[in-house]
């Protein structure tokens, strides 16, 4: 009897007689080598999975648009946003950072929140947390950094003296810790999370004046948070809920959206301000820069295979359009290489033909070409070097950023900038946390500094003194510690 149904085939299109039994000398006999759609088959199989992100490994994504809601012309060429009105398709993927691909949605972990923004221009990539700032603000120390939140090279658990230690001996990420250790470091869902560029970038307009700025996507869910306590529960009852809630919201048509706003500063600004505006520890307080409107996205797409959009989606923040470009803070220059270095390891070197990746609204046309999986016309018949005299791409010095001057002495140097690492945690702690804010950040920290040992638990309160002596003395009494430890510091 024939079937309506799609026939099934081999990766090479061969009708499949039978996905049920093996192909076997006799009914009880061994199995032969020539059934080779076993073979393909199990073999295929041995090669389903790719190397998993170091970072930011458990990821959900969704697809959607980005309007323009807000006239900023004057201050970008971009042409995504320069008008009001303009759509945008987007893609994207929310994730923790330290935990593996199987690992639960509520592990208190920033967030991951990254965007592309398929434009007329190429595509635009930005590569976000949902915390404003980071732990640290020099690349050198990211791979020792991040080795400090995964596992310990001797036993394969996670390690409170692996991961005290290294924050005790970084002073400069307690605006980030308190952050991770507010109840901000476990938000109830994707949706329900701001996402921030972090960095400070660069936008420059039709004139080439440039300016500083920060992006900031507010949630329009509002801001909702688990407890710690609520956490722990998830972790063991549902440890994909915010995988869910994302799908399940977007499947019930209660499509999320954010509010995107810049902080906007000039150049002549920067260089007296009060923080170092590319100190990647620091936020520009709202008061000093208001954030402005630009646009909202929403996600109103789930991937139709997650494979195929989310686990082979590549961000980067070395994907600018004209209009925006890189900053000098050391954190982001690290990342311009990083990110398009993982992707080459992680999906190959024409991962940049993946659906996901490929830009949409333009073509792309250069001389690279070859590598393994290159699978469009690989260039064609086109010259494949350039200057060439068959009529092949050439660059156009229009889409130059503007120029701009860097002087100093080359050596490896610290931040110089006269500030404190502890402002702006303390600003945090004492003036925009509630009462019981304090109290769920107090009961964080304590639960999970207590597994420490108590040289690094000491080293780590003092900083915790620096940032507000009411936050050291609380978080000493929390861990049972002697205050006489601290009383130089306060
Ligand atoms: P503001 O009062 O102008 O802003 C405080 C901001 O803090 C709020 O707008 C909110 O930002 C954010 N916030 C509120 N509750 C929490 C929390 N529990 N954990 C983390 N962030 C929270 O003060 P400043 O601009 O002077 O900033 C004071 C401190 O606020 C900073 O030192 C920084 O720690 C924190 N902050 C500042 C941001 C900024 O860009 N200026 C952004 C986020 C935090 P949002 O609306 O983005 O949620």
């Amino acid at each position: 009897m024939t079937s309506d149904r799609k026939k099934l085939t081999t990766n090479f299109g061969k009708i499949v007689d039978d996905d049920q039994n093996s192909l076997t000398a006799g009914d009880r006999g061994p199995v032969l080598i020539q059934d080779v759609h076993l073979i393909e088959k199990l073999a295929h199989f041995n090669r389903e999975r790719i190397p998993e992100r170091i970072v930011h490994a458990k990821g959900a994504g969704a697809g959607g648009y980005f309007e323009v809601t807000n006239n900023v012309a004057k201050y970008t060429k971009a042409k995504f946003l320069s008008q009001v009105g303009k759509r945008t398709e987007v893609f994207a993927r929310f994730s923790t950072v330290g935990g593996e691909k199987g690992s639960a949605d509520a592990e208190r972990d920033p967030r991951g929140f990254a965007v592309k923004f398929y434009t007329e221009e190429g595509n635009y990539d930005l590569v976000g947390n949902n915390t404003p700032v980071f732990f640290i603000r020099d690349p050198l120390k990211f791979p020792d950094f991040i080795h400090t939140q995964k596992r310990n090279p001797e036993t394969n658990l996670k390690d409170a003296n692996m991961f005290w230690d290294f924050l005790s001996l970084t002073p400069e990420s307690i605006h980030q810790v308190t952050i991770l250790f507010s109840d901000r470091g476990t938000p109830k869902s994707h949706r329900h999370m701001n996402g921030y560029g972090s960095h400070t970038f660069k936008w420059y307009n039709e004139k080439g004046e440039y300016f500083w700025v920060k992006y900031h996507f507010k949630t329009d869910q509002g801001i909702q948070n688990l407890t710690r306590e609520e956490a722990e529960r998830l972790k063991g009852v549902d440890p994909d809920h915010a995988t869910r809630d994302l799908y399940n919201a977007i499947k019930r048509g209660d499509y999320p959206s954010w509010t995107l706003q810049v902080q906007i500063m000039k150049p002549e600004e920067a260089d007296d301000y009060r923080f170092d505006i590319f100190d990647f520890t620091k936020v520009w307080p709202h008061g000093d820069y208001l954030p402005t409107e630009v646009g909202r996205m929403v996600l109103n797409r789930n991937p139709e295979n997650y494979f195929a959009e989310v686990e082979q989606a590549a961000f980067s923040p070395a994907n600018f359009v004209p209009g925006i470009a890189a900053s000098p803070d050391k954190m982001l220059q690290g990342r311009l290489f990083a990110y398009h270095d993982a992707h080459r390891y992680r999906l190959g070197p024409n991962y940049h033909l993946l659906p996901v990746n490929k830009p949409k609204g333009v073509k792309v046309q250069n001389y690279q070409r070859d590598g393994f999986m290159r699978f469009d016309a690989n260039g064609g018949s086109g010259p494949n070097y350039y200057p060439n005299s068959f009529g092949g791409p050439e660059p156009d010095i229009q889409a130059a950023e503007p120029v701009f001057k860097v002087s100093g002495n080359a050596a490896r140097q610290p931040y110089t900038h006269p500030n404190d690492d502890f402002v702006q945690a303390g600003d945090l702690y004492r003036k925009v946390m509630t009462d019981e804010d304090r109290d769920h950040l107090i009961g964080n920290i304590v639960s999970h500094l207590c597994n420490a040992r108590k040289d690094i638990q000491i080293r780590q309160t003092r900083i915790f003194y620096k940032a507000d002596p009411d936050y050291g003395r609380r978080v000493s009494e929390g861990l049972g510690l002697d205050l006489k430890e601290f009383e130089s510091l306060r």
